[in-house]
């Protein structure tokens, strides 16, 4: 059934001149099955670089709008619009610009993990890839970050500049489980450790690297170990299996996003028959916000 479903997805994305995303979180079928698999800045390169004339996005909503602001030509699709996330919900304009308002000095530094209409009160975007990066080439001596209190939090450590830090979270990370991590790493005390900077600073003290998910690939590449507990979504355990098949990896503790668990290759298929659910923006929305996310590309290069 899956194979034959495959053949109807590879088909339907020649005739319609497309190319499938997938972040590291998506299900194992999904990142099997698609072009290109990767993190937030990974894919958006890939969006802004694509020669297709359709994206399909499988990931969550605040990706496929950022490939939509990158390549405001191209049709871009989300198989399932209740794909979202709770982190980028839990910020919203008029608050923002009340934090504005109380620190004029400060340009404001957005995780892509945000809404579009947030991103165009911003200065620019980061991802967890660059957000250090990003915040050191910002011109002002005061940044707010927002909306992820814990990269926010990791970030502030390495910098000199004044962090104004929003009080959002991702569940999924947020809540790891400490002590569980901790068991791990007594039944794999030979494992690299690491983990995601939304996990909570107490994960970070037990890790090896606090990297985010592209960062994880790169240290595992370049580490002689053998064996890695992996502290972000357990869709990345999978990634990094079928990168190295000759390590080992284990989840550190029960991290699941279930909106990145969303898509499925049915819904793929629906999507790409009826070229729909297509994202779509205020265009003075996406022209603000493209301005933030464009700082973001030009800082990483
Ligand atoms: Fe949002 Fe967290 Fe899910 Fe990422 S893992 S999409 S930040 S809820």
């Amino acid at each position: 059934m899956n194979d034959s479903m495959e053949a109807r997805i590879d088909h339907l994305k020649r005739k319609r001149d497309a190319v499938i995303l997938a972040h590291s979180y998506q299900p194992p079928e999904i990142q099997d099955m698609a072009d290109h698999v990767g993190d937030s800045l990974e894919l958006s390169v890939k969006a802004s670089t694509t020669d297709a004339s359709v994206i399909v996005f499988c990931g969550v909503s605040f990706m496929a709008e950022t490939a939509h602001i990158l390549s405001p030509d191209k049709t871009v699709i989300l198989p399932e619009p209740d794909a979202g996330c709770p982190l980028a919900d839990c910020i919203e304009v008029p608050a923002l610009r009340t934090l504005q308002g109380m620190h004029p000095d400060s340009l404001t530094v957005l995780y892509v993990n945000s809404p579009a209409s947030v991103k165009a009160e911003a200065y620019a975007c980061c991802t967890s890839a660059n957000a250090l990066q990003v915040v050191e080439s910002v011109p002002s001596d005061e940044v707010i970050f927002a909306p992820d209190r814990n990269l926010g939090t990791f970030i502030s450590r390495s910098t000199k500049k004044r962090v104004h830090i929003w009080n959002g979270a991702c569940r999924s990370h947020a809540t790891a489980d400490i002590g569980e991590m901790a068991s791990r790493k007594e039944e794999w005390p030979d494992a690299r450790l690491l983990v995601h900077p939304e996990t909570p600073p107490e994960a970070w003290e037990l890790a090896d690297a606090v990297l985010g998910t592209g960062g994880m690939i790169r240290y595992v590449a370049s580490s002689g170990s053998r064996r890695f507990l992996i502290g972000t979504e357990e869709g990345m355990v999978y990634r990094l299996k079928t990168l190295f098949p000759e390590r080992e990896f284990m989840p550190a503790g029960l991290i699941y996003c279930e909106n990145m668990k969303k898509i499925s290759l049915q819904k793929v298929l629906l999507s790409l028959e009826r070229l729909e659910p297509v994202v779509e923006m205020d265009p003075e929305v996406r022209r603000r916000a493209g301005l933030a996310v464009a700082r973001m590309m030009e800082t990483t290069g």
